[in-house]
């Protein structure tokens, strides 16, 4: 029988978040894993050779592809999944859209470009309509939607319903970061077993600007960055997937802990997403428990794709503190890619009958 399934290529298929896109596609309804490309390190390797395999059984359809080079000739796919370092993003992404492919990127290189949409579907899929102005202003048939850096994501899911309601001004975000968030290998183990690393390059920066605009308003035309200040310390721990991070938030109109308690909870993100193949059940769980969330036992709630919140409390400085946590490798990546994806295809962006 034909497979009609719609076929993807994952670039950068060969590290951590490469291969959370192949575990994660492994039987998805829409989507086919047809081509896995990398590095000229890898090219031409079969993905069994060419890949140090992290988690479970590798799926024995993907294990004998031939990795191929991550450039538009080799990689014949109308739906990308790009899991590069942001060293070999940068031209690759691009090329790619020009030729009419859907690019689904996790690199930083294009996230804050006024015309690339910085997605959390649940938050903020309207930003997709921005793909009209990218398209007109670049003359690509194709686009590139983008997701952010995963602990920017783990906080904007928790901040995403108090934002609606009351209006996030400022914010204290220090996170846990871990070890699968630096990729494979990542930090030498001599470094981070029984450590804290108090440093992780370029990642303040990234929360300090990408949450205004995820949190942002589409206008018809551009996307209104949401008006508040960050101040983020990243620090990397001895965990292996989950980022927890401690928030603490000032707000427009001050709300109770029961009020931010009830927003929390009752918050489903937007229609769009609902019953998506990726889609949780339920995008944000509030845990009751004095000390939850915690990565070891909440990590894979909704398979990875639901973050949760707890110790939501009054603060002494600003209004209210909080924990949030969500699967790095999963929600903060190749499982909020495939998610875009989705809506891509529900808005008839992916079409269906996509053939490469
Ligand atoms: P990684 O484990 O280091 O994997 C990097 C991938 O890029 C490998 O497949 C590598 O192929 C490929 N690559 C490197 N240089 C290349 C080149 N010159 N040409 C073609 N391919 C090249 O990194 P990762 O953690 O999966 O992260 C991938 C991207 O996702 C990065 O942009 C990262 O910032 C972003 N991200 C990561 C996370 C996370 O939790 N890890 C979360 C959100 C976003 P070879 O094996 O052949 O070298």
């Amino acid at each position: 029988m034909s497979d009609s399934r719609i076929p993807v290529a994952i670039l950068g298929a060969t590290g951590a978040v490469g291969q959370t896109f192949i575990r994660l596609l492994a039987g998805h309804p829409w989507f086919r894993v047809a081509e896995v490309a990398a590095s000229e390190r890898s090219a031409g390797k079969s993905y069994r050779d060419a890949t140090r395999w992290i988690e479970g059984e590798m799926p024995a359809d993907v294990a004998a592809l031939l990795v191929t080079n991550c450039d538009t000739t080799s990689v014949k796919s109308p739906v990308v999944f790009s899991a590069l370092d942001a060293a070999a993003a940068g031209e690759r992404e691009p090329a790619f859209a020009t030729d009419g492919r859907v690019v689904l990127s996790n690199a930083k290189n294009y996230r804050m470009d006024d015309d690339v949409p910085l997605v959390i579907p649940e938050v903020n899929a309207s930003h997709l309509d921005i793909l009209a102005t990218q398209r007109a202003r670049r003359g690509w048939s194709g686009a590139i939607v983008t997701n952010a850096n995963c602990a920017s994501t783990t906080a904007v899911v928790a901040m995403a319903p108090l934002h609606e309601r009351f209006g996030v001004r400022q914010l204290f975000l220090t996170t846990m970061q871990a070890v699968s968030g630096g990729g494979y290998p990542g930090v030498p183990s001599l470094d981070i077993l029984g450590n804290v690393v108090p440093y992780i390059g370029d990642e303040e920066p990234k929360l300090e600007r990408e949450m205004q605009k995820m949190l942002g308003t589409f206008t018809g035309s551009a996307i209104e960055y949401a008006p508040f200040a960050v101040s983020a310390h990243a620090n990397r721990v001895p965990v292996e997937n989950g980022h927890t991070m401690c928030l603490t938030l000032g707000f427009e109109t001050k709300p109770t802990v029961e009020q931010a308690l009830a927003a929390l909870r009752e918050w489903r993100g937007a229609e769009i997403v609902r019953g998506l193949p990726s889609a949780p059940d339920v995008p944000l769980r509030v845990r009751d428990e004095l000390d939850r969330p915690q990565p070891r036992r909440d990590v894979m709630d909704g398979k990875g794709m639901t973050t949760s919140v707890g110790r939501v409390r009054a603060d002494n400085i600003l209004h209210l503190r909080l924990v949030a946590m969500s699967h790095n490798t999963i929600r903060g990546a190749a499982g909020g890619s495939i998610l875009n994806a989705e809506v891509l295809v529900k808005q008839g962006v992916i079409a269906r009958s996509a053939r490469s």
